[in-house]
């Protein structure tokens, strides 16, 4: 079977962004991160940065137009043998038809939606020890990986930081945005036949062995 385009689906902390990276790195995925791209603007303090930092800190969605747009423009470049995964896109029911109209216009086919299922209790531990590199965007986690705020990425040396929208008021408002605007995309998925979920509380090398089967097509959605 061949390799398929990929959604990831699921509640912040459930290791999209994890995930993602492990699929880059062992199947040359295209790893999409709408929230990477949108710090990335933040930080150029770009246009679009200026119109999306304080929904971020906040962890309110970024209006739909804009995050269309910024998908929109880079699927223009992928190329035909480039497999993409989206990771943070689509949130809302809107975001994901656009998607359908964009991947129609480039004639991609519809990708395979992977839901990462976990308790919001798991969330809430998780993201309240999370640390992110700002230079090269590994994401590590204080009760998994030993290291602290201002210690050295081991991959590149880069200071890790909490991301501010990972404060607890953040973190409770970013669950309540997800069950209200993204989770309506399970059952939109799952109603297009598109949807499968994986148990993401597990340990994280089987969350991936499964994803690396799915991305494959060698196990059954
Ligand atoms: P993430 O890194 O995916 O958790 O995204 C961080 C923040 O970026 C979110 O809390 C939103 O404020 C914004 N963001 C990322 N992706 C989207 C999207 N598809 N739609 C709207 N806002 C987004």
């Amino acid at each position: 079977m061949a390799q398929r385009d990929l959604i990831l689906l699921g509640p912040p902390g459930a290791g999209k962004g994890t995930h993602a990276e492990y699929l880059e790195d062992s199947m040359s995925y295209t790893h999409l991160s709408t929230g990477n791209l949108l710090r990335e603007a933040v930080a150029n303090g770009n246009n679009l940065g200026k119109q999306a930092q304080d929904y971020m800190e906040a962890g309110e969605l970024v209006p739909d137009d804009l995050v269309i747009e910024l998908v929109t423009e880079r699927m223009a470049q992928l190329d035909c043998e480039e497999h993409f995964l989206l990771d943070g896109f689509p949130r809302t029911t809107a975001q994901a038809e656009a998607l359908s109209k964009m991947l129609g216009t480039i004639g991609r086919e519809e990708p395979l939606v992977i839901n990462l299922a976990v308790s919001d209790a798991e969330v809430v531990r998780r993201l309240g020890g999370r640390l992110m590199c700002p230079d090269c965007g590994t994401i590590y986690n204080v009760h998994r990986d030993g290291l602290d705020i201002g210690d050295k990425c081991p991959q590149c040396g880069g200071e890790l930081y909490c991301r501010s929208d990972d404060q607890p008021e953040a973190i409770r408002n970013r669950l309540n945005v997800y069950e209200q605007d993204s989770a309506p995309l399970i059952d939109y998925y799952q109603q297009r036949g598109q949807l499968v979920t994986i148990d993401a509380e597990q340990d994280q090398q089987q969350v991936s062995v499964e994803l690396a089967e799915l991305a494959q097509g060698r196990r059954p959605c």
